[in-house]
């Protein structure tokens, strides 16, 4: 039942005559699908194969409108009384005697603002705000639907479910789940399946969620900043009964370590304890969305990609073909590009200011550098030829030629951030400067003069 207008939904107004409606009932106003229970179920539809998961959905309103419900609905009827009894055990205010598990929606308003009068095994008679009054056989109209409390004990009789999980909120004592559980029991003398609770699974950075404003992190952002196997993880490694958060702060460059750890623990290549091995080998097998492959995938940094999808101004081409000659085949390549996408989305939508940066053609004008500071840039771009560095040897470097001018060190990574991207700080500079090679060299060329 429509209950709220979205804030993020246009032509409010128009939904509003909506209220109280089935789901169903109530158009997409943005124009995107059929109708608004649509929208959501099938942006969520949409993503699961990409994560491995290939359900068989039950749509609740085809079923009730198909009538496919009514001996149920008549079992609930005709058992009401033990029902209330036994809700009201929960309750501070008790439900009337005239009460009914059941709520119609009425033909001539389509709303649910009605109220049973009386059942006569199939035949129910309801009145209604709008003045409406009717008799009808509930196997022949699809208008009427059990309350949530006796809806979801009659599903687990009618799929025989024998597992059930859900979120803690629905396994307080005296929720959802324990009502249910006895409701089954006396309504459909079916045993309850066995259940797993949830914690809440935190956002950490991201879009919070409101049901009143109607936004929510979706899966499809969290595809966007997470590889499939990731996210797959996030949930193998965690209890159920844990709670844990997805991040979209800067603690996604964490995340995705983390998981190259248990990655490489997996192909043996982090070692940790035999016990600590088996646990995380197990946890893997359960993230990838395939079978784990005969040896182990490429691993690009994510924090590194970061640097390199910017470097080439977001494009994602050069930025897979900057790795090219480590790459062994298809497969490490289409990680590569996908954790590529996945950088280049968090960077644009969600990273900290101190993680972007955009590569200056020229040194800023107003940029004005001290003579030694000039010096060794003169001096760097001399000395990034004559040789192939690594990061720790050309960070060292950077502290010779700094003693040897006297000049302060963070005066002169101040003034390196300042001509390669016109910030005070950035990534770490010497494999910065590496990854940037000719145009580094050229700017500090330019700097120098
Ligand atoms: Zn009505």
């Amino acid at each position: 039942m429509f209950r709220k207008v979205p804030v993020n939904m246009p032509k409010r107004d128009e939904l509003k005559r909506y209220l109280r409606q089935p789901i169903v009932d109530v158009p997409d106003t943005t124009g995107e699908y059929s109708n608004y229970a649509e929208r959501n179920e099938k942006k969520m539809e949409k993503d699961m194969p990409l994560l491995g998961i290939f359900p068989e959905y039950i749509y609740q309103s085809k079923k009730y409108r198909n009538c496919d419900y009514a001996e149920e609905i008549k079992m609930a009827m005709d058992k009401k009384g033990m029902i209330r009894e036994h809700l009201n055990k929960f309750r501070k205010e008790p439900l009337d005697k005239d009460w009914y598990p059941v709520s119609v929606f009425c033909e001539k308003c389509n709303t649910d603002a009605t109220k049973v009068k009386e059942h006569n095994g199939y035949n129910v008679t309801y009145t209604c705000k709008c003045g409406h009054e009717d008799t009808f056989d509930i196997r022949e109209k699809g208008i009427i639907k059990l309350l949530w409390r006796v809806d979801w004990p009659m599903r687990w009789y009618y799929e025989k479910v024998d597992f059930e999980s859900g979120g803690k909120d629905h396994f307080a004592a005296g929720g959802s789940f324990d009502t249910c559980k006895d409701i089954v029991k006396f309504v459909y003398n079916y045993e309850p399946p066995s259940a797993a609770r949830y914690e809440w699974i935190k956002i950490k950075g991201g879009q919070q969620f409101s049901s009143s404003a109607g936004v929510a992190t979706t899966v499809s952002d969290v595809m966007e900043i997470y590889e499939p196997e990731i996210i797959r993880w996030l949930f193998a490694g965690s209890r159920p009964a844990t709670e844990f958060s997805i991040a979209f702060d800067e603690e996604v460059i964490k995340l995705y370590e983390d998981f190259d750890h248990v990655e490489r623990v997996y192909y043996g290549e982090d070692k940790v304890t035999d016990k600590e091995k088996k646990k995380q080998s197990r946890i893997y097998e359960l993230s990838v969305v395939d079978k784990p492959r005969h040896r182990i995938p490429y691993q690009p940094s994510f924090r590194h990609l970061t640097n390199v999808v910017q470097m080439y101004d977001m494009n994602i081409d050069k930025a897979v073909a900057y790795y090219e000659k480590d790459l062994e085949d298809d497969f490490d390549k289409e990680r590569l590009r996908l954790r590529a996408m996945c950088a280049k989305n968090w960077i644009e939508k969600y990273a900290p200011d101190n993680y972007k940066f955009k590569i200056q053609k020229n040194i800023p004008v107003d940029l004005v550098i001290d003579k030694k500071i000039k010096k060794i840039f003169s001096k760097l771009a001399v000395r990034l030829k004559e040789k192939t560095w690594s990061d720790k040897d050309l960070h060292g470097e950077f502290y010779v030629l700094c003693e040897s001018e006297g000049v302060k060190h963070k005066d002169f990574f101040k003034a390196a951030y300042k001509i390669l991207i016109n910030k005070e700080q950035g990534p770490k500079l010497a494999s910065f400067i590496l990854m940037l090679g000719e145009r580094a060299i050229e700017l500090f060329r330019e700097a120098s003069r």
